[in-house]
């Protein structure tokens, strides 16, 4: 898979590199150059196959100049081992449970999934691999336990005092080995800016292997799509042709994720960004002025971000067009009270 940066389209990069860098230089995002299809008959029987052959498929589709496909179906075994069922609540509204592993966030698929490029790739190479993650929450816990353990590798999470559950904050302090967490005095976006600052850091960058487990990196994109065309499948199953999905949003990486998988060719009626008081992208929806504020904390603290990171990679995809996107995309705000 080749990548470009959302900054310079010409600054280009091999999946291996975009991984490890996270962030390209000129602080874009990286994107892919060019995304193919899955081929129709494949997308028009995608009720036979299970998550895990769905899973290989879009793997091997996108990274077949990367990996072998022995390496990409070992690997699909090893991550998605638990299932992401569709639970109907009325007769055409379904919750998709995302909440099956590990650390019972949807971060598991993006953390586990990333962790094992990361070790492929840092075994070949010898090297102790530095992983530097900001967390709201529950990216942490994910990126933790997705890397727990895993030899070869040591991961650093910074999250914001006092702004997490007391479980979520179990989940990043207490497990040693090689995962350490700090508490920063200060919110998400503290956190989330002193991360982006280390990697700009020619010294540091040039000292430690380092990288980043945010859902800026690419290889917590991927995996995030299989759930949605698992989720198609399965709706498929109780004789749906259609399909819409509402995502609570805080980063945009859920939703990103979406939206390649509908690049990819899964038809997607419609999108809805459901937020909190973070209102950055229902604001610049009914402005089309993008103005990133600080974050308010709320009740769901995972979605309590001013200036989602992935927005950028939102916009690319509708190759930065306002209209393309809201025939696509709506998006709304809920206060604490609407959620409780
Ligand atoms: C991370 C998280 C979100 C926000 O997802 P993004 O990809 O950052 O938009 C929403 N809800 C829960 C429970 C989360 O863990």
């Amino acid at each position: 898979m080749k990548l470009y940066s959302t900054n310079n389209h010409n600054n280009r990069v091999d999946f291996k590199q975009a991984v490890f860098q996270s962030l390209p230089e000129d602080k874009g995002l990286y994107m892919p150059l060019s995304l193919e299809k899955l081929d129709e008959n494949w997308l028009n029987s995608i009720e036979n196959y299970s998550f895990q052959e769905i899973a290989k498929k879009v793997t091997n589709h996108l990274l077949k100049d990367d990996f072998s496909e022995e390496t990409i179906n070992n690997l699909i075994d090893e991550v998605i081992n638990f299932p992401a069922p569709l639970v109907f609540l009325e007769d055409d509204l379904a919750i998709l449970e995302l909440f099956h592993g590990p650390s019972f966030a949807f971060k598991d698929f993006g953390a586990r999934f990333m962790s094992r490029v990361m070790a492929h790739y840092s075994k070949k190479d010898n090297q102790l691999l530095d992983v530097l993650v900001a967390t709201s929450g529950d990216t942490g816990g994910a990126v933790a336990l997705g890397f727990l353990g895993v030899e070869g590798t040591r991961v650093t999470i910074l999250y914001p005092k006092g702004k997490v559950s007391l479980i979520q904050e179990l989940q990043l302090t207490a497990n040693g080995k090689n995962i350490r967490a700090i508490e920063i005095d200060g919110t998400f976006d503290d956190c989330q800016a002193l991360v982006k600052r280390a990697f700009l850091d020619k010294d540091l960058m040039k000292n430690l292997n380092l990288t980043s487990a945010n859902s800026i990196n690419i290889a917590r994109l991927i995996p995030q799509s299989f759930y949605y065309f698992e989720a198609f499948a399965q709706a498929k199953r109780k004789g749906f042709e259609k399909v819409s999905f509402v995502v609570p949003s805080g980063n945009f990486g859920n939703i990103t994720a979406g939206i390649l998988a509908s690049k990819l060719g899964l038809e997607v009626e419609q999108f809805v960004a459901a937020t909190n008081a973070n209102d950055t992208v229902p604001s610049f929806l009914k402005t089309e002025n993008y103005q990133p504020k600080p974050s308010v904390q709320t009740l769901s603290n995972a979605m309590d971000v001013g200036n989602p990171s992935n927005w950028v990679r939102v916009m690319e995809f509708f190759e930065q067009d306002v209209e393309q996107l809201k025939s696509k995309m709506v998006s709304k705000a809920y206060s604490d009270v609407e959620t409780i």
